[in-house]
């Protein structure tokens, strides 16, 4: 289709294209689609040639968002078959082969136990969509935005939704900060929980028996959980909640996608995972082999070695063992990873990225007009002992029993209580 007609300047560009398609000039192929854009960007048919251009100069990730763009974009059926076969090209291009495989599988005890040192580290930091939260050792929580988690303490995993924010406390408790449109910090009643995961207008929680309770907004399903079970780990990011199973498996509800070929909910037959992330139209799994699958959008298949994964509101992003991280979406400079060292822990869900450092700082990149990436200062984010977190459990007893926190003593007073065994002042209010 020749969107503009018989204009001179744009017939010129189409010629010298042909001629660069004839000739294999690929790279001069790809300055003549972005002239085409900058002169039409409805002009789809462009992105399929750059996509075509970027393909045979093996820059698959580039190939893939173009071939993405026509298949989202363009009306016409003949250019979505020409990407759909594109993307297709691709995925199989990146797939492990059969020697490759072998040696992923060599992998996979090793990986195994970096997942483990690192999963303690995954629950201290959580990006919501315009804000960033970070869990200490002192188990008290910061953040950057409007959420108000000033008194929090005894936290041991955290969550962050688009206005909302969730913690965990060391007893299985949870409490919740932010809007509570939907009801969505309405959490006060739940116990046993052993993990939170945060929507945008919902609040998940995953008991210890493997099932699962939701708060907040179905409009499009995503509370719809009270049927789960033998669950391991969830996760909630946008309109969705996906469950994984102790088998591997995957379970989700939620919003179906707005692009015809956006499946975010489609997991069904993905095997061997065992971690999960997404976003609102797509969905990320991470594979005991240290691969990952994608139900859409993004070329991940040529990732390996990966221990961690996160999805951001255009980008995914995953943690490799080495503690790199990689990235791949949205062209602005939120996948400006390839700096980084030492990560434990990533999070993403907006237009920004994050990594937790080793040493308990925090590293940020993306957009930045609601001071989402301000963590620079953030220090001592990390787990606390096991040892410290069962005497926050003992304490939190306390506390529920009506005792003295710190020692268990009983309360003298009225409004202003005082422990009678070590003297300590306890704020009731
Ligand atoms: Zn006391």
């Amino acid at each position: 289709m020749l969107a503009r007609g018989m204009d001179a300047a744009f017939v010129a560009c189409i010629n010298r294209s042909q001629e660069y398609i004839k000739s294999g000039k690929y790279t001069l192929l790809i300055e003549e689609c972005n002239n085409l854009l900058s002169m039409d960007p409805n002009f789809y048919e462009a992105y399929y040639g750059r996509g075509e251009a970027y393909l045979r100069l093996g820059k698959y990730n580039e190939a893939y968002n173009d071939f993405n763009k026509v298949l989202q974009y363009s009306s016409s059926a003949e250019d979505k078959e020409a990407a759909r076969k594109g993307l297709t090209k691709i995925e199989n291009l990146s797939k492990p082969t059969e020697a490759e495989i072998k040696k992923l599988q060599e992998r996979i005890p090793e990986l195994k136990k970096v997942r483990e040192r690192i999963a303690k580290y995954q629950v201290c930091v959580s990006a919501g969509d315009v804000y960033t939260v970070g869990l200490k050792t002192d188990g008290t929580v910061v953040a950057t935005g409007r959420c108000n988690v000033r008194g929090w303490r005894y936290i041991i995993a955290i969550a962050a939704g688009d206005k909302h924010i969730v913690g965990l406390k060391a007893d299985g408790t949870v409490v919740a900060a932010g809007s509570n449109k939907h009801d969505r910090c309405k959490v006060r009643g739940w116990r046993d929980i052993v993990a939170v995961a945060a929507g945008d207008e919902h609040t998940v929680g995953l008991k210890a028996d493997g099932t699962v309770v939701a708060v907040g907004s179905n409009h499009f399903d995503q509370c719809n959980v009270s049927g789960w079970c033998d669950i391991v780990a969830i996760t909630a990011c946008g309109r969705h909640t996906i469950g994984l199973k102790a088998n591997g498996r995957v379970v989700a509800v939620g919003y179906k996608g707005y692009f015809k070929y956006d499946r975010p909910c489609d997991v069904s037959d993905w095997r061997d995972i065992v971690a999960v992330a997404t976003n609102n139209d797509y969905t990320v799994g991470l594979k005991v082999d240290g691969t990952v699958v994608a139900t859409m959008k993004y070329n991940v298949s040529d990732w390996r070695d990966i221990v961690a994964i996160a999805a951001g509101l255009a980008h995914t992003v995953s943690l490799k063992a080495d503690g790199t991280v990689v990235a791949t979406g949205y062209e602005d400079n939120r996948c400006n990873v390839s700096g980084w060292r030492d990560i434990v822990a990533i999070a993403a869900c907006g237009w920004h990225t994050i990594g937790l450092k080793s040493d308990g700082t925090v590293v940020a990149v993306g957009q930045n007009w609601a001071r989402q990436c301000n963590v620079l200062k953030w220090r001592n984010i990390g787990p606390a002992s096991e040892e410290q977190v069962l005497k926050w459990k003992q304490s939190l007893n306390w506390h529920a029993q009506g005792l003295c926190e710190y020692c268990g003593g009983k309360l003298s007073g009225l409004f202003i209580k005082k422990c009678l065994s070590c003297g300590k002042r306890i704020d009731v209010f």
